[in-house]
């Protein structure tokens, strides 16, 4: 029988969620969905200054944005549990007592002081600076009697001497060897009894029977340490499994210099979770190499181990808004309007009772701008002229070069009379059918004629199609606006 797939995704909540950790999330979520394994969220405060309850907070609510939601963790429960660091001190003690008993750890009772001199001493030399052992061989009595003084002390791993090399087989990429002479007993218990991540992360994973560890390649000059501590405990290995680093357009590391890093911030700017899953999804792993554009269910399908890449990813913005745009026109007028409700609301162009009422007038606004934005964030500013009734504020630009001229004056007082004709029904058709016979009965070019209306209606030279837009702005707001620009 196959052991159970488990895996896990266990952010330190010093910051928000960023792209790296979310695309790690996604690969442990995606491996899980596809095998019928287990996903858990597991947050590791150990860094009690840099951890705080509100980063956890805003982790969490990205991966749910995301879709990225776990079997065991936080919220959730389940039988591995506590799943925050900070609530399994009992257990690492626990474990540490049977290392005690099992004697594959020792006390070490240097000062820092002695510590780094030594290691002054052998970087001079050009020797290995890692712990040299002296303390690895003390007498029992030697202990009891240091203990017993109150000397403060560390607790070390006691590594396997007689070994060459940390030998194991990472999943993305290949066999990997560390010789012995390149590790120390190092620390897993510091002088104030509180344990070391190497330690901790390594007791997390055994008691919550991890299977596969799917990170950032960052850890993966931890991996040999952490195999040390999985021996010490007599505990199988999981299959490791690093994740490149992701790099910004220029071939660095991606940081802030490159714009936005957090989740919560490509959400508040009007990413849909969709696009930005699919997108993560790609970096670093492809479904065979060209496909671009996948569902969840597809990328869930086909997830693999094998096909991610070693080579580091490199994120780009200009790709994931195109993504984003696909997404957004693929949608669907109701869906759409559904987020970009929020925005309105909190840019006051509309309450939630107004679109509920005028709900196909707002799926209208859809198709017209849906291939001018890439993001929600994009949209009001393109739409609020349609939203503010008799009033549009004029662009001064626009409106020196379009509406005070002779020419803009006569397009006004004829495009007035034309629309204010009661015969005219009010749609786009016939508002586009009746303008057209503008440009030759006032002898101007059409371009002239339509900028002038476009100024006086959307108060800019640039906006969405006229026509379309004077039948949602409304005969009456239209008229209203032409009138209040042509008697300047
Ligand atoms: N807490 C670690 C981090 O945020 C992850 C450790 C692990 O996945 O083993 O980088």
């Amino acid at each position: 029988m196959s052991k159970e797939i488990r895996v896990r995704f266990a952010p330190s909540p010093t910051g928000f969620l960023h792209i790296g950790g979310a695309r790690t999330a996604l690969y442990n979520w995606a491996y899980a969905q596809r095998l019928g394994g287990t996903f858990i969220l597991r947050i590791e405060d150990t860094d009690q200054e840099r951890s705080t309850p509100e980063n956890t907070a805003q982790i969490v609510s990205s991966l749910k944005w995301l879709g990225l939601t776990w079997d065991e963790g936080p919220e959730m429960g389940g039988a591995f549990g506590p799943y925050i660091q900070s609530e399994r001190a009992p257990l690492y003690s626990e474990v540490l007592e049977q290392l005690k008993q099992t004697q594959k750890v020792y006390p070490c009772f240097c000062t820092p002081e002695l510590l780094n001199e030594k290691r002054e001493i052998a970087q001079a030399e050009k020797r290995y600076t890692g712990y040299d052992r002296s303390c690895r061989d003390l007498s029992e009595a030697e202990v009891e009697q240091l203990t017993l003084a109150g000397t403060p002390h560390v607790w070390r791993l006691k590594l396997p001497l007689e070994r060459e090399s940390v030998d194991f087989e990472d999943a993305v990429f290949g066999p990997i060897s560390v010789p012995m002479s390149q590790l120390d007993d190092f620390i897993i218990l510091r002088t104030d009894g509180t344990p070391t991540y190497n330690y901790v992360v390594c007791v997390d994973d055994v008691l919550m029977q991890i299977s596969h560890v799917i990170r950032g390649d960052d850890h993966l000059s931890n991996t040999p340490k952490q195999i040390m501590v999985y021996e010490a405990m007599g505990a199988p290995l999981p299959v490791f499994a690093h994740l490149s680093m992701i790099l910004g357009s220029d071939g660095k590391r991606l940081s802030k210099r490159h714009g936005a890093t957090s989740v919560d911030t490509y959400e508040q700017e009007g990413f849909l979770s969709d696009a930005l899953f699919n997108y993560l999804a790609l970096l670093g792993w492809s479904l065979d190499g060209q496909t671009t554009l996948m569902s969840r269910e597809l990328i869930t399908t086909h997830f693999s181990l094998d096909r991610i890449s070693k080579n580091p990813a490199v994120f780009d913005p200009e790709k994931l808004a195109w993504m984003n745009q696909v997404y957004l026109k693929e949608m669907g007028a109701a869906a759409f309007v559904a987020a970009w409700e929020p925005y309105l609301l909190s840019d006051g162009l509309a309450t939630s009772e107004e679109i509920a009422n005028r709900q196909s007038w707002f799926e209208s606004v859809y198709p017209l701008v849906v291939e001018r934005i890439h993001t929600l964030s994009e949209v009001n500013e393109k739409v609020s002229y349609l939203l503010s009734g008799n009033y549009v504020e004029l662009d001064e630009k626009s409106q020196e070069k379009c509406l005070q001229t002779e020419e803009g004056g006569r397009v006004l007082q004829a495009c007035l009379s034309l629309l204010s004709n009661q015969e005219l029904s009010w749609n786009t058709a016939s508002i586009e059918s009746a303008l057209r016979t503008l440009p030759e009965q006032l002898g101007l070019k059409p371009k002239v004629v339509f900028q002038t209306i476009r100024v006086a209606i959307s108060g800019n030279m640039v906006s969405l199609p006229l026509f379309e837009s004077m039948e949602l702005i409304g005969k009456e707001a239209c008229l209203a606006r032409i009138e209040r620009v042509s008697s300047r």
